[in-house]
């Protein structure tokens, strides 16, 4: 039986592009330290440069702001410590975050971790926040406000731009550089718009693995001037705010499927738009009584998030995972530790029923035959 694989929201294929990169890296014997001054170290810097060149362009930012790590999950805990450090430097008492009550776990178990107020903003039935009520929680001592691109779950879009734009109105009327505004924009790449200019954010963050490139090298976009103290000493690399060799091969291969991505942007989203609608319209004839999560709000095309009512999702998890099929439990991350989604209980479900979600998330490779194969053997499991 051929696998179904429709988890691309934890992890998509290496695409092509990122192939032929690792193919071309490795026949040159590839050797040095982009730090190092010989010829070897001198060639690893240029392709690091340049793969900082190709994302900054398609991020809308100077090279200098793109800081390359290990992942989105660093990228997050770097900036709420960094930024966070940056507060204590000028002033006295406890820093207070503001965030949406559906940010990933990288984002808002560490601002706990910092001894931070965290003010959480509800989201409504459907998995949204409200732009004015994030800005409405600012308060003088609030030092950063976070709210994710699309949440990883259900795949809704946050107003991102919006909360953005309030942030640099509260700073401006009260002659202030605080708060920051980050978004974790992991999920929204390359089906939403994440230039700059359109994002009116002072940092975010992207993950490699979920674009077709390698595991393990991530974006943490800090824009010029914004107040930022790096967590990290040993190594001046990344501009100074990310010590440690870096990762070159990685850096290569996110840049190649970014500028895939980027480039083919239009096609892309188109393709998932219909696996998405014919995932959904099979799903409403074959199963009437699941229930399709987000559907009414503006949501990414590549997830479509399934809630079955009185069925324990992990255990669907595994029988689709015998029948060739492979979908999440909500989010990969907290797959394992047979927890309730946390989007869910944030958007009203109690506990018992948030674990009732099944997301299938696709994308460049996945074929219709394939989806509608998949949605097939879930009837059969379903029984
Ligand atoms: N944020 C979001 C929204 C995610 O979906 C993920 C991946 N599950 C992460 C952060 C963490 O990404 P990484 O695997 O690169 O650490």
């Amino acid at each position: 039986m051929d696998r179904i694989y429709l988890d691309y929201a934890a992890s998509a294929p290496l695409s092509p592009e990122a192939v032929k990169v690792i193919e071309t890296f490795l026949k040159g014997s590839p050797v040095g330290n982009p730090s190092s001054l010989h010829i070897e170290g001198r060639k690893m810097q240029a392709l690091l440069d340049r793969a900082h060149t190709t994302v900054a362009a398609i991020l809308g930012v100077h090279p200098t702001e793109v800081v390359f790590t290990s992942g989105a999950t660093e990228s997050n805990n770097n900036l709420i410590r960094g930024v966070i450090r940056a507060w204590r430097l000028h002033h006295e008492g406890t820093p207070h975050l503001v965030m949406s009550a559906i940010e990933h776990p990288s984002w808002r178990q560490v601002a706990k971790h910092e001894g931070a107020d965290v003010t959480l903003i509800p989201v409504s039935t459907d998995g949204v926040v409200a732009a004015s009520d994030v800005i409405k929680a600012i308060r003088a001592n609030t030092v950063l406000v976070g709210c994710m691109y699309v949440n990883n779950e259900i795949g809704t879009v946050q107003p991102v731009a919006e909360i953005g734009k309030g942030v640099e109105a509260y700073r401006e009327k009260h002659n202030s550089r605080w708060p920051i505004f980050h978004t974790d924009a992991v999920q929204a790449f390359p089906y939403c718009n994440t230039h700059s200019g359109h994002l009116h954010a002072d940092s975010f963050t992207l993950s490699g693995h979920k674009y077709g490139a390698l595991g393990g090298i991530g974006v943490l976009v800090l824009r010029k001037n914004m107040p930022f103290q790096s967590t990290m000493r040993g190594g001046g690399q990344e501009w100074g705010f990310r010590g440690g060799t870096e990762n070159v091969l990685g850096a290569i291969t996110l840049a190649a499927a970014m500028e895939h991505g980027d480039t083919h942007r239009g096609h892309l989203t188109q393709h998932a738009e219909g696996l998405q609608n014919l995932i959904e319209s099979l799903i409403a004839q074959k199963l009437p009584k699941v229930q399709v999560l987000g559907q009414k709000v503006l949501r990414a095309p590549h997830i479509s998030y399934l809630w079955l009512p009185g069925v324990v999702d992990e255990h669907i998890v595994h029988k689709l995972d015998l029948v060739g099929v492979s979908v999440s439990s909500g989010s990969a991350c907290s797959s394992g530790a047979t927890l309730p989604s946390s989007t869910l209980v944030a958007m009203g479900y109690d506990e018992r029923e948030a674990f009732g979600g099944l997301r299938l998330s696709f994308g460049r490779g996945t074929t219709r035959a394939e989806v509608t194969q998949a949605i097939g053997r879930l009837v059969e499991v379903l029984g």
